[in-house]
């Protein structure tokens, strides 16, 4: 029974590790979106400005302004470059997640692992598989009653 509690407990843990990994990646993501969708208006805003300028220069004294042509292409070219740098960061902080998930599922899996290491060699065979001590009034390895 005690063993049976233990997995339980295993379970939970185990969920608990993966829901609280998943949430800290949930929130990071949504704070690098924001960013990214901050960075995407400007871009669209500053695009938006350039056209204003380079039709406002060009109907009013018939030359094209090279110099806003470039300064802004410089800076929405910054910009893209830092979305695309937290488009990466997405995929880092999905892939932590991930392997922070699987480092928790390991652990709890090789603390049990050792307890059935611990088991009698004999005793009653529970139809999952696994070895029980004769008391045993569940198995260790599925929590059904050994009854
Ligand atoms: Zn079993």
């Amino acid at each position: 029974m005690a063993d049976f509690l233990g997995k339980l407990v295993g379970g939970i843990n185990k969920g608990v590790a993966t829901v609280s990994a998943n949430s800290k990646a949930m929130m990071e993501k949504t704070k690098i979106n924001s960013a990214i969708s901050k960075l995407e208006g400007e871009c669209k805003h500053l695009a938006q400005e350039l056209g204003q300028k380079v039709y406002d220069t060009y109907v009013t004294t018939g030359e094209v302004p090279m110099g806003d042509i470039e300064r802004f292409s410089t800076e929405i070219t910054e910009k893209l470059n830092t979305i695309s740098h937290k488009q990466d960061e997405l995929v880092r902080v999905e892939e932590e997640a991930q392997k922070a998930i699987e480092a928790a599922k390991q652990a709890v899996d090789e603390k049990y692992q050792e307890k059935y290491d611990t088991l009698p060699p004999e005793g009653i065979q529970c139809e999952c598989g696994r070895i029980n001590r004769e008391t045993a009034k569940f198995c260790v390895g599925c929590g059904n009653s050994m009854q």
